[in-house]
């Protein structure tokens, strides 16, 4: 350790015999004291015996008192030039001491503060700069701690997927002031896209993870590290991207993620602490996988379990919803009821279970032959809705027609049913509001129009009220003749 050091005050140098200091015993000054008055003390012995001798003559004794008294003045004047030149000669050296002590300590503290101030001055050139660049590095960890905790609540906010997934997307965006940030996942030995933020979907070339093998975000896949790769140019990000950052992280035990950022400043990701990266990561994991399950509880409970189609109870909410809409914006509205014909016997001959995969045959017939915004559900048994929004009874009646014919071909061989048994499908339409304007009504009059075709010979559609001309290109529909379950293939 460095030490500073102060010039020590020099000795003052001593005349010769004032080594004990001048007051001391012996010293000039005392011993010419007792020399003067042990000769006052004699000659006032001399005088007084003299006075005594010559009481007779005043005269001599008058002589003898001026001459005690003048031997005695000069006798004090000799003691007071010793006493005299003994407080000067102090004095002066005091004096000279006193001023040796203050230079010494002037040019001690000159020293000191010289370099004291060499010191701070070389603080302030190397260090100052390091300790403000540490405080302003703290003070953004600081605040991406605290942005971590309102990404956390945001997050959790968001409970479908695919809505958690964009605000994750944004979210991460903004966090780690990135361009461009893409979430991928791996399957087997593919990169698929599942979302992106800061640019088109179509700008991503998730592939070339694929052929370049010494790819880092390949790398960080494997073996689940997080990697920032500055100033290097990913075929996979647009062009214009040079520092990158991989974060991977599972997703429930076969699913592997990572998010990828990107930006545009080769060195954007390398201050980025460790800790804030793991933490998001840890974020958008747990919202992930929370997500996921609140939309499979959700599909649960709207879902009919066998057929995948919407149960009875979110189906009749939709409609009610679609009612409203459908009154609002004045846009006809038609519900189909659907029923199986026969199929009690289907179960009889064939076993419940295969009564089963045909009602899941039919229900994924009827998915496949409406629009992404219809409306499909079960309603209860062997019997199916479809709500069909913004459809007259006329063109709802044509695509009625079109689901009956479709069912018919189904052909369920490898369920054990013989190729020529045909399974046929009954339906009843009604249209909002040209027959109903609620739901109880709508589907009381879809259910009397299916009553409508059951006692018409069944395998056919039936318009609620008074029918609608068929469509211009409408198929016409073919008498079908009861075989064996009831009903064969012409
Ligand atoms: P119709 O042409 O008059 O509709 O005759 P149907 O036999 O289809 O009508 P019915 O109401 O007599 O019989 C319906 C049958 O559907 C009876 C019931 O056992 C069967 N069923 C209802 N739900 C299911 C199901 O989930 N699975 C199976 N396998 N059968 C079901
Ligand atoms: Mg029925
Ligand atoms: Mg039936």
């Amino acid at each position: 350790m460095e030490r500073f050091e102060t010039q020590q005050p020099k000795p003052v140098a001593r005349g010769k015999g004032e080594k004990q200091g001048p007051l001391r015993r012996g010293g000039p000054v005392l011993s010419r004291a007792r020399r003067a008055l042990g000769v006052k003390m004699l000659l006032a012995t001399l005088l007084t015996a003299s006075l005594l001798l010559s009481l007779q003559d005043v005269y001599v004794g008058l002589t003898l008192a001026v001459l005690f008294i003048m031997v005695t003045v000069v006798l004090d004047y000799w003691v007071y030039r010793a006493v005299d030149d003994l407080f000067k000669r102090l004095q002066s050296r005091n004096r000279e001491a006193h001023s040796v002590d203050a230079a010494d300590l002037h040019v001690g503290l000159e020293t000191l503060m010289t370099d004291v101030f060499q010191r701070f001055s070389g603080l302030e050139a190397l260090e100052v700069e390091t300790v403000r660049s540490d405080l302003s590095r703290l003070r953004s960890f600081n605040n991406q701690l605290m942005r971590l905790g309102e990404i956390a609540q945001e997050l959790n906010a968001a409970l479908p997927f695919r809505e958690t997934k964009t605000k994750a997307l944004e979210l991460s965006r903004q966090l780690l002031s990135a361009d461009v940030v893409a979430l991928v996942s791996e399957d087997g030995r593919r990169f698929a896209l599942e979302g992106v933020a800061g640019c088109e979907e179509s700008e991503i070339k998730v592939d070339c993870c694929t052929y370049y093998a010494k790819c880092p975000v390949r790398a960080s896949f494997r073996d689940l590290e997080i990697d920032r790769t500055a100033d290097h140019g990913c075929a996979m990000f647009p062009p214009t991207m040079r520092a990158q950052l991989s974060l991977p992280f599972k997703l429930g035990d076969r699913v592997t993620l990572s998010l990828l950022a990107a930006a545009a400043r080769p060195d954007a990701f390398a201050d980025l602490s460790p800790v804030v990266l793991a933490t998001l990561v840890g974020h958008i994991q747990t919202s992930l996988t929370t997500a996921q399950k609140y939309d499979r509880i959700r599909r649960e409970v709207v879902t009919d379990p066998l057929t995948n189609l919407y149960n009875r109870r979110f189906f009749e909410k939709r409609a009610e919803e679609e009612i409203g809409r459908s009154l609002r914006h004045q846009q006809p509205l038609t519900l189909l009821m659907i029923d199986v014909d026969h199929f009690k016997r289907i179960n009889d001959s064939y076993g419940h279970q295969t009564g089963d995969r045909v009602l899941q045959s039919v229900a994924r017939h009827l998915r496949d032959g409406v629009r992404q915004t219809d409306i499909c559900g079960r309603y209860g048994g062997e019997e199916f809705v479809v709500l069909l929004p913004n459809t007259p009874g006329r063109n709802a009646v044509f695509l009625a027609d079109r689901l009956r014919a479709g069912v018919a071909d189904i052909i369920y061989s490898g369920l054990g049913i013989p190729r020529d048994v045909v399974i046929t499908i009954s339906v009843g339409v009604a249209t909002c509001p040209r027959d109903a304007t609620t739901v109880d009504d709508l589907i009381a009059r879809a259910d009397a129009a299916l009553y409508e075709a059951k006692n018409e010979g069944r395998n056919q559609v039936c318009q609620a009220g008074i029918p609608d001309p068929p469509l211009e290109h409408a198929e016409a529909r073919a008498p079908r003749v009861d075989r064996r379950m009831g009903l064969a293939r012409d």
